[in-house]
C-alpha cells in the first residue's frame, strides 16, 4: 500500500466531484464583519445569533474566571478539573431550563456522542429525524443502537416505525428543535405525545433554539414541555456567544451520565474562562430575552421580501434561511456574487443536504440594523436577476 498516493487519491477524487472542503481564512473580523482581502462583508454565516461574543459582560465574566481560576481546568471534573463556578454553571442553567440538574459537557458534538453512547445499547432503538445533526447520528453509530431514521418532521412515519417494536423494548426519540440546514422546528407536542403512546425517551437538541425562543431557554421552555423531555441538550456556543455544551434532565439521568459518558469522564473540563463566559451569558440572556424575540421578527421580515424576489426558503421559520439554488456551479457563482455585494454567506452543498438542494443559507442576528437588512434585500433581488 503507499499511503501517500492512498491520500491523494482520495482528495483528488472529491476534488473532481466538486466536494473538496478547505478551510476559509479571514483576514480580520469581529463576527458581525469579517474582511477578505481588504474587503469588508457583512457575516451572515456564523451562528453567533445575537452577537453576544462580543458583549462586555460576557468578556469581563471570563476574564473574572481568568483571573481567579487560571487558564486551564487541567483535569476531568471527577478528578480535579472542578470548582466552584463549575457547579455554580449547572445549578443556575438547571433552574434556568426549568429542570432538577444540568451537566456540562465540552462541546454539543461530545455532548451527544457521550450521551447517546452512554444511555443506549445494542438493546435500544433510537428513532432519529433524518435531518438531525451529524452528532446525533454519529452518538447513535457508537451506541451500536438499532437506527430508525424517520422522514424529516413526518410523524406519522414516526409512528409507523415505533408501532413495529414491543412496548418493553427500550426507545429514545431524538429530534433537533431548530433544524440547522433547513431552519424549520420539530412539533415537540406531537414527539411527546408518541413518546408517552409507545413508552419512549425523549432527547432534544436545542443547539439552534438556546437564547433565542423560550425567552432564552429554547423551545421546549416556550412550549411549557419541560417536564416531558427527558434529556435535553443544549450548546453556549450559538446564540449564547460562548463555547461548550449541557444537558438539562433529572438527578438520576445526570448522575449516570457522570458515571457512564465517556465524553465526560474521560476529559479534560472547560476552562475557567468559558464556564465564566457561560455563567455571564446566561446572566444576559435572562435581562435580554428580546433580544431572539427581535431575531425571529427580523428573520420573518426578511424570509417574505426573500419569498417575494422568487428565492425558496423551504419551511424555515427560524432565524436560519436557506435558499435553495439547485445545483453545484449556480451556488458557487452564487456565492461570489455575493461577496461583490458585501455580503458573506455559506454555501452548503451535498451530501450534508440532498442532491438538488444545493443551497445558500443564511444565519441571522438581533444586531441587524435596517441599512444592513436592505443591504441583503438588494444584494438579493441583484443576484435573481443575475441567476
Ligand atoms: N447540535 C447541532 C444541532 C449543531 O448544529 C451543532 C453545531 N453545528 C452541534 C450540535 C455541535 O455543537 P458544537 O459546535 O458545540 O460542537
Amino acid at each position: 500500500m503507499n499511503y501517500k498516493v492512498y491520500f491523494k487519491n482520495y482528495l483528488e477524487k472529491l476534488k473532481d466531484e466538486n466536494l473538496y472542503r478547505e478551510i476559509p481564512l479571514f483576514d480580520k473580523g469581529d463576527s458581525k464583519y469579517i474582511e477578505i482581502k481588504n474587503k469588508k462583508l457583512l457575516n451572515l454565516a456564523s451562528n453567533n445569533y445575537l452577537g453576544l461574543s462580543n458583549k462586555k459582560e460576557i468578556k469581563e465574566g471570563a476574564i473574572k474566571a481568568i483571573k481567579k481560576y487560571g487558564c486551564s481546568s487541567s483535569a476531568s471534573r471527577i478528578v480535579t478539573g472542578n470548582f466552584l463556578l463549575y457547579n455554580e454553571l449547572e445549578l443556575g442553567l438547571a433552574k434556568f431550563k426549568g429542570y432538577e440538574a444540568a451537566l456540562i459537557f465540552n462541546t454539543g458534538y461530545v455532548a451527544n456522542l457521550s450521551i447517546i453512547s452512554a444511555i443506549c445499547d445494542k438493546n435500544w432503538v433510537i428513532f432519529s429525524d433524518k435531518l438531525n445533526h451529524a452528532s446525533i447520528i454519529d452518538g447513535t453509530l457508537l451506541s451500536k443502537a438499532k437506527h430508525e431514521r424517520f422522514r424529516h418532521l413526518d410523524y406519522e412515519h414516526l409512528e409507523t416505525i415505533l408501532k413495529r417494536y414491543n412496548k418493553d423494548v427500550k426507545k429514545l426519540i431524538i429530534t433537533d428543535t431548530v433544524f440547522s440546514m433547513d431552519g424549520d422546528v420539530a412539533d415537540l407536542e406531537k414527539i411527546v405525545k408518541l413518546a408517552k403512546d409507545y413508552n419512549a425517551l425523549v432527547m432534544i437538541d436545542e443547539a439552534h433554539a438556546t437564547g433565542i425562543f423560550g425567552k432564552g431557554r429554547g423551545l421546549a421552555h416556550e412550549l411549557g414541555l419541560e417536564k416531558e423531555i427527558d434529556i435535553n441538550m443544549g450548546t453556549f456556543s450559538k446564540g449564547l456567544g460562548s463555547f461548550g455544551a449541557y444537558v438539562c434532565c433529572n438527578k438520576s439521568i445526570k448522575d449516570y451520565l457522570v458515571n457512564k459518558a465517556r465524553g465526560f469522564i474521560f476529559s479534560t473540563s472547560l476552562p475557567p474562562a468559558v464556564i465564566g463566559a457561560n455563567l455571564a451569558a446566561i446572566k444576559f440572556i435572562k435581562e435580554n430575552y428580546q433580544l431572539g424575540e427581535r431575531l425571529i421578527e427580523i428573520s420573518k421580515k426578511l424570509r417574505k421580501k426573500l419569498n417575494e424576489i422568487g428565492f425558496n426558503t423551504l419551511n424555515s421559520s427560524t432565524q436560519i434561511i436557506p435558499i435553495i439554488i439547485g445545483n453545484r456551479e449556480k451556488l458557487q457563482i452564487a456565492k461570489d456574487f455575493l461577496i461583490e455585494s458585501g455580503l458573506y454567506v455559506a454555501a452548503i452543498r451535498p451530501p450534508t443536504v440532498p442532491i438538488g438542494t444545493d443551497r445558500l443559507r443564511l444565519s441571522l442576528r438581533a444586531d441587524l440594523t435596517d441599512d444592513e437588512l436592505e443591504l441583503i434585500v438588494e444584494g438579493f433581488r441583484k443576484l435573481k436577476e443575475r441567476i
